[in-house]
Order: C-alpha cells, then sequence, then structure tokens
C-alpha cells in the first residue's frame, strides 16, 4: 500500500484522481486550500479509512508525519475565470512556490513527483498539432502568463531539482479535459455550454466560434496520470496527455445544443485577450511510453457530464 500525497486534490482533476486511488486501495492525502476546490467534490471520500483531507495552501511549506511515497502535484487555479481576475499573483506563486515546496517534500520523502503541467506552456502554438519538442509562443506580459509563465517556472523547477537534487520526477502537459467533478461556475467551455443548456441560457462563444480545442474525458485523463506516474524509471517527460480529436467551439456548441433538451439561443461575445487560436496534443510520446491514448469520444463524454451537470443543478 503507497501512501499517496495529491495537492489540489479537492479540484476537477484531484478529486477524480483521489476517488480512483482511494478505489485502488493506496493511502491517500488530499491537500487543498480549496480557493477554487470544494469539499464537496470529496464529500463520498470523507470518513473512508484511507483517506484523509488536509486544508493547506501549498503557497506554504507542508510537513507530514508520514513517509510519502508518490506526489502528484495539482493544485492550481486553472480557469482564465479563475486566474485572469484577482488572482493573478496569486495563481503564479501557487505555481511557483507550490512546486518549490512539493519538490522540497519530495526530496525529503525520497518520494516520485507528478507535476501537472499544461497545454498552454505551447502558448499561441505556432506548430499544429503541438508536440513536447516545441517549445511555445507564450506572452510574457499577457493575462494568461500568471498561468502559463508560472507552470513553465515549475517545470523548470522540477528539472532542476532532478539534475541539482536527484529528486525523481513526472511532467505532463494537460490539454482540456472536462468531465464530472467541474465547477459549475469556473467559466470553462464545456461546463458554460452544458449549464448554460440545461438552464435555458444563452450559450456564449467568444469570438466567432472557430477556435479549436480538443477535449479529453476526465476518466481517460486519470488512467493517463497514473500510467505516467507509475511508468518506467528515468521516464521525466514532460509528456503530452489529452484527446487529439480537435473542435471548433461552434461545433461544441452544436453537439451540446443535440444533447440537451433546450430554448438557449447561441450568442456571439468578444474574444479574450490572448486566446489561442488552436490546439491539439501530439500524443506520440504517450501512445509509445504509456501505451495511452483516450477512449472516450466526445459524444459520449458530453453525455456523462450532463447528467452530472443535470444532478448538480437540481442541488443548487
Ligand atoms: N469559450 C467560449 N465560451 C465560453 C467559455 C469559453 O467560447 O463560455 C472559449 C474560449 O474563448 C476558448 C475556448 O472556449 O477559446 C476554451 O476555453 P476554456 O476557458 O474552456 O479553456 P482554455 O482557453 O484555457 O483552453
Amino acid at each position: 500500500m503507497k501512501t499517496i500525497l495529491v495537492t489540489g486534490g479537492t479540484g476537477f482533476l484531484g478529486s477524480n484522481l483521489c476517488r480512483r486511488l482511494v478505489k485502488d486501495g493506496d493511502n491517500v492525502i488530499c491537500v487543498d486550500n480549496n480557493y477554487t476546490g470544494s469539499l464537496d467534490n470529496i464529500a463520498d471520500l470523507m470518513g473512508v479509512s484511507n483517506f484523509r483531507f488536509i486544508e493547506h495552501n501549498v503557497i506554504e511549506p507542508l510537513d507530514l508525519y508520514e513517509k510519502i511515497d508518490q506526489i502528484y502535484n495539482l493544485a492550481c487555479p486553472a480557469s482564465p475565470r479563475h486566474y485572469q481576475g484577482k488572482a493573478a499573483i496569486f495563481t503564479t506563486k501557487t505555481c511557483v512556490f507550490g512546486a518549490l515546496n512539493m519538490l522540497e517534500l519530495a526530496k525529503k520523502n525520497k518520494a516520485r513527483i507528478l507535476q501537472s503541467s499544461t497545454s498552454e506552456v505551447y502558448g499561441e502554438p505556432l506548430v499544429h498539432p503541438q508536440s513536447e519538442s516545441y517549445r511555445g509562443n507564450v506572452n510574457p506580459i499577457g493575462i494568461r502568463a500568471c498561468y502559463d509563465e508560472g507552470k513553465r517556472c515549475a517545470e523548470s523547477l522540477f528539472f532542476d531539482y532532478h539534475r541539482e537534487e536527484g529528486v525523481d520526477i513526472r511532467v505532463i502537459r494537460i490539454f482540456n479535459t472536462y468531465g464530472p467533478y467541474m465547477n459549475p461556475e469556473d467559466g470553462r467551455v464545456v461546463s458554460n455550454f452544458i449549464c448554460q443548456a440545461l438552464r435555458g441560457e444563452n450559450i456564449t462563444i467568444y469570438g466567432d466560434g472557430n477556435q479549436t480545442r480538443s477535449f479529453c474525458y476526465v476518466d481517460d485523463l486519470i488512467n493517463g496520470i497514473i500510467s505516467m506516474m507509475n511508468a518506467r524509471d528515468g521516464l521525466t517527460g514532460p509528456i503530452n496527455l489529452g484527446n487529439p480529436h480537435e473542435f471548433t467551439m461552434n461545433e461544441l456548441a452544436q453537439k451540446v445544443l443535440n444533447l440537451v433538451q433546450t430554448n438557449s439561443q447561441i450568442v456571439f461575445e468578444p474574444l479574450p485577450k490572448d486566446d489561442p487560436t488552436q490546439r491539439r496534443p501530439d500524443i506520440s510520446l504517450a501512445q509509445k511510453e504509456l501505451g495511452w491514448e483516450p477512449k472516450v469520444q466526445l459524444q459520449e463524454g458530453l453525455e456523462k457530464t450532463i447528467l452530472y451537470f443535470k444532478d448538480k443543478i437540481k442541488e443548487a
């Protein structure tokens, strides 16, 4: 039985990961300050014997009495609505100090540590699809920079701790992911479109809707994250994890409208600054090294996510 720390454990990905690790029989310590995460997301895990929640902000160092075998560092606001609001400085701090503090903890425990990096390190990509060797095109002073550059700095810290301190690291770059336990209010496109459709509100497409994203269903992503953590020695990454099927926001809106009975109309709103035009992962490295690729198609994933949000909206 491994003892595993998950930072950002009450967030969307973190809570899905904790649930899976608890089910697999690991001893799971979930750490979060609940800034964007929510205790609701782990309500079913509270009281389970191999699960423990600690309220903590990873900007501060963390000391634990038990020996940790693995750390998944997922803590960070991830939605543009959150990190572009009043939380830009906080987001950079979470990325950078959070990485430093968790790397120190990994060093002390001789634990393996996985960093959840992001497709945002590619910025407005000039290469399509994006492979790990592409160094990106990020605006360092733009409104997305706190997240993009914060995550880039965290990657460099991970590799420096690996080279200078011998820490056993893994870096994954996560592309857009959706599914149950997303926060209905977090402003991301899949949750927005579905919740708007369920509430009969206007579906808000930003810009002309021709920008693209590639959407990965959360269960596929969690399988990829766990495979990477437990893959062969020396496989540091970075490695892309995401679904290579690319859709425009117009196509996504249409798919949601086809699945939800609603009177909602599509409306077009201004495109936020620095919003990437296109994004699709090249996942050949993950296929080769992990034997991993997404299995859930957008249609099936959206159906499951709609069911989740139907209940969530009813509860509210
Ligand atoms: N988007 C949209 N309507 C919304 C929310 C987002 O058209 O209600 C667009 C957004 O401008 C972007 C894409 O959907 O082009 C994905 O946005 P999201 O915030 O989900 O993720 P990210 O931009 O970080 O990939």
